[in-house]
């Protein structure tokens, strides 16, 4: 048994019954006991795959792998899997403790009453709802049926557990909170856990890696730090980082990078970040706000044409070929709106992307 392949999806496509193919020859693996986030924009396929993890919908090409063992055609219920909901789909009628014990007195490997009540009591004191014992769900905050509905998905004490967007019914400070715990408890656990979410801050803070898709297709399988400093194409570029990363249509020609407003001597660029010898045409020359900063002998002058502040840094709004673009500072350099500044950026942090959004820098 390889630890680092407990799940192993293989050339996995599924066309639905109206012909629409959500999934497009996606291969990955995950790691016993990590967490692994299933990232990207909403109708990208991330339900689908959990979907056909947990045996609720049939592949059309490919394999699932648990454990060595191919699952595809192994019942739900033998799939030993945990799933949260993202609507947490609760029983209204039963109390927290008899929504918790439900999936252990059910089925075919039913337990005793009261051996069925020790585990649950053992998750829901894990989950933290020991004294909402005797509530019913609708008297219940959205985080607390969050809670019920994982100390439900745990009790049979599944191989692997899967969460589908289970923040997104909450506010935004208990999603931070919740988050955090959710973290915690899945380690303490130690369940091998697939996290679907939209939200790439939700992803990076909590992913041991993370998996990026779009439209079906796998764009990053990795470590959240690396959809910051090495993005694979322009689509993850653009969908990871908060203020969103900034673009600059430029022409190459044999020496250097032309845009509207700036040359850039390509002498200047760090040659062995060129991935590949690129013809001269049309590129786009992107950089995170970060690394695009004021400085009087900068590349290119602009108008500061707002501020907006985030807890301890400011984003310097200007536009740029119609667009806008942003420059992250921190609070202390004395700049302010309408304000004439020169920017500079850090070459050995900017990327290139062909306009099909191939990276080549
Ligand atoms: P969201 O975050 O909005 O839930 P998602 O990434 O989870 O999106 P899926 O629900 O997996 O996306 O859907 C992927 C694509 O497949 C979408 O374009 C969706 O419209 C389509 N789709 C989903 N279910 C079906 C179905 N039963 N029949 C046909 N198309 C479907």
């Amino acid at each position: 048994m390889d630890n680092n392949k407990f799940v192993e999806v293989k050339n996995l496509r599924k066309v639905y019954d109206n012909g629409h193919e959500a999934i497009k020859n996606v291969s990955f693996s995950v790691k016993k006991g990590d967490l692994v986030c299933l990232l990207g924009p909403s109708g990208c396929g991330k339900t689908t795959i959990l979907n056909i993890l947990a045996g609720l919908l049939n592949p059309t090409e490919g394999d699932i792998i648990f454990n060595g063992k191919s699952v595809v055609k192994v019942a739900p219920k033998d799939r030993h899997i945990g799933y949260v909901f993202q609507n947490y789909a609760l029983y209204p009628h039963m109390t927290v403790l008899q929504n918790v014990m439900f999936p252990l007195i059910v089925g075919a490997n039913k337990k005793p009453k009261t051996e069925a009540k020790k585990i649950a009591t053992k998750y829901m004191e894990l989950t933290q709802i020991t004294e909402l014992a005797d509530q019913k769900p609708g008297n219940l905050s959205g985080g607390q049926q969050q809670r019920v509905a994982i100390a439900r998905a745990l009790v049979q004490e599944p191989q692997i557990l899967l969460m589908d967007e289970p923040l997104s019914n909450l506010d935004a400070r208990l999603r931070l909170k919740i988050r955090e715990e959710i973290r915690s408890l899945v380690k303490s656990v130690g369940i091998t856990t697939l996290f679907v979410t939209h939200d790439q801050e939700e992803a990076l803070s909590i992913g041991d890696k993370i998996i990026l898709f779009n439209d079906g297709i796998i764009q990053q399988d990795d470590l959240g730090q690396n959809f910051y400093l090495e993005p694979n194409n322009y689509f993850v570029a653009n969908f990871v980082g908060n203020p969103v990363i900034d673009n600059f249509k430029v022409t190459k020609t044999a020496n250097e990078l032309k845009s509207s407003q700036f040359t850039i001597d390509l002498a200047d660029l760090e040659q062995s970040r060129f991935k590949r010898e690129i013809p001269d045409g049309e590129y786009i020359l992107s950089v995170r706000p970060e690394n695009i900063v004021p400085d009087p002998d900068g590349l290119f002058g602009t108008t500061v044409d707002d501020i907006e502040l985030i807890g301890r840094e400011r984003i310097l709004k200007f536009t740029f070929d119609n667009e806008q673009v942003r420059s992250l500072i921190n609070l202390e350099t004395p700049i302010k709106r309408g304000d004439q500044i020169k920017l500079k950026m850090r070459f050995n942090r900017v990327f290139l992307f062909t306009p099909e959004g191939e990276r080549v820098y």
